[in-house]
């Protein structure tokens, strides 16, 4: 862990320098700069109905109060050619692609025309937001969510699928609202996420580790009028959206539902949208109140606000996407190999048994899994990098160091969230952030969808995101012209 650290703290300081290069003040003249267009829409997804919430095993029943409404929001992005692509956030626990982004993306591409290279579905991983599911499993599970009665099976249904047709309405809704604007970026940092992969008598245990690699940079995309008003704002943070516990039996977006409601108090007028980093090994420190998760949410929308007010880097150029779904390899372990993992006191043993009961029930487990990845390149100004699932913290020097470059945005939690993304060395070290595809707790129809990642999984990911960034990077602007059905309705 300590090579890891001296590595990631080499790359931060050339980081740093790149940085202070990129961020002096833009000296194109207005005259210069490209013309993006901007269309927002937000949705509200608090369910009207209880259900059961994902994200903790210990709790009961279906939620108890609605502490913050939470959101799905959307932001559709036009180049100079014509070229547009769409950003969904929302207060979840993660986009599930079998039982969600799938389906919505299909239905979303039949409306609009978009390639699915330009639609991003990020998830700000709060675990108080509901279970989203068309085929949720009845029985408790340790890790997710509680135990579930035939009417909460309906109700978990009848919200998901309402929740997909929203998502649809919700991007055509934005992508019918362009207006000019300017795009900028820049970045802050808060200092509340701390790595909780914590060595401890020769194993990994899931508890603070201040000294632990973790990514304290908040990424922040200012969208302005052409007038210089705040349109909206899209920022990151790479951490656990896990102030509040499985105590916390109520519907809210956590920090950053509460840092979103922090920039859009001072901004009225303004659309504010998290966007999750690669925080997979990383907690609010502290955490475990509702008290927390609004100091944590004022204390990252403040520094957004710093740091919109401050001079930006301007983004200029065209948006070139690049898509593909990647196979992921799992480690083949026998059945004697699972049973020893079972035996362990850690959140392997839960995985290994579940394993073991799908061996028992005569299913094959995979030995790959299908994950989605992009990167989409604004101008030569910024690369946001969309890793799926929930990457730990290394991932974000990883990727530095595979692209050669600066003005990177990696985020995490985007388009499916099937479980850990792990680097080699967290799969050798093992620990909570080892366990793998952890789909089973989504839906019945995935229950043999479960396996530990082996150690390649890194090179495979790095090799993608090489390739993605050099795909989107050298493509040729091409107007979408079936999009324009959707400006026009
Ligand atoms: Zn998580």
């Amino acid at each position: 862990m300590g090579q890891t650290q001296r590595s990631l703290l080499g790359i931060l300081a050339a980081g740093i320098v790149a940085w202070a290069v990129a961020f002096a003040p833009a000296s194109a003249t207005p005259g210069d700069q490209t013309i993006w267009k901007v269309g927002l829409s937000r949705v509200k997804i608090t369910p009207s109905r209880p259900v059961v919430l994902l994200g903790y095993g210990d709790r009961s029943g279906p939620f108890e109060s609605v502490a913050q409404d939470i959101y799905a929001k959307a932001l559709a992005v036009e180049d100079g050619h014509g070229q547009r692509a769409v950003i969904v956030t929302a207060d979840l626990v993660g986009w599930q692609a079998a039982v969600v982004t799938h389906k919505v993306c299909r239905r979303i591409q039949e409306k609009t025309g978009l390639d699915r290279s330009r639609l991003l579905f990020n998830a700000s991983h709060a675990h108080t937001g509901p279970l989203v599911s068309l085929d949720p499993s009845a029985e408790a599970n340790s890790v997710a969510h509680a135990p579930m009665t035939p009417n909460d099976i309906r109700e978990t249904t009848a919200y998901t699928k309402e929740l997909q047709k929203k998502l649809v309405a919700l991007v055509c809704d934005a992508l019918a609202r362009l207006e000019p604007a300017r795009l900028a970026w820049g970045m802050g940092r808060v200092d509340f996420p701390t790595n909780r992969r914590l060595p401890l008598e020769g194993r990994i245990v899931m508890r603070d580790n201040p000294a632990g690699p973790t990514d304290r940079a908040v990424p922040v995309l200012r969208i302005e009028a052409l007038d210089g008003s705040l349109k909206a704002v899209l920022f990151g943070c790479a951490c656990h959206n896990t102030s509040l516990t499985g105590r916390d039996n109520v519907i809210a977006g956590d920090y950053a539902g509460f840092a979103q409601e922090y920039i859009e108090g001072q901004h009225p007028a303004a659309q504010a949208m998290f966007m999750s980093g690669c925080g997979a090994d990383a907690n609010p420190s502290p955490r475990g109140s509702m008290e927390i998760a609004r100091r944590h949410g004022s204390t990252l929308g403040g520094e957004v606000l710093r740091v919109l007010a401050a001079p930006l880097k301007s983004i200029q150029g065209d948006l070139n996407t690049a898509y593909r779904e990647v196979d992921l390899p799992l480690q083949a372990l026998s059945r004697a190999e699972l049973e020893a993992r079972a035996g362990l006191p850690s959140a392997e043993a839960v995985m290994a048994r579940h394993m073991l009961s799908v061996l028992d029930g005569g299913e094959v487990l995979p030995d790959r899994y299908r994950a989605p990845f992009a990167v989409w390149q604004f101008g030569g100004d910024l690369t946001l990098v969309a890793l799926p699932a929930e990457p730990v913290a290394d991932y974000v020097a990883l990727v530095g160091q595979a692209l050669g470059r600066d003005k990177l945005w990696v985020a995490g939690f985007n388009n499916d969230c099937f479980g850990y993304l792990p680097t080699a060395q967290v799969v050798r070290e093992g620990g909570h952030e080892a366990i793998g595809i952890t789909l089973w707790i989504w839906g019945r129809s995935l229950r043999s969808k479960a396996g530990f990642f082996a150690s390649e999984v890194e090179d495979v990911v790095l090799s993608t995101v090489r390739d993605l960034a050099e795909q989107a990077s050298a493509a040729k602007p091409v107007r979408d012209t079936k999009c324009g059905n959707v400006n026009g309705r």
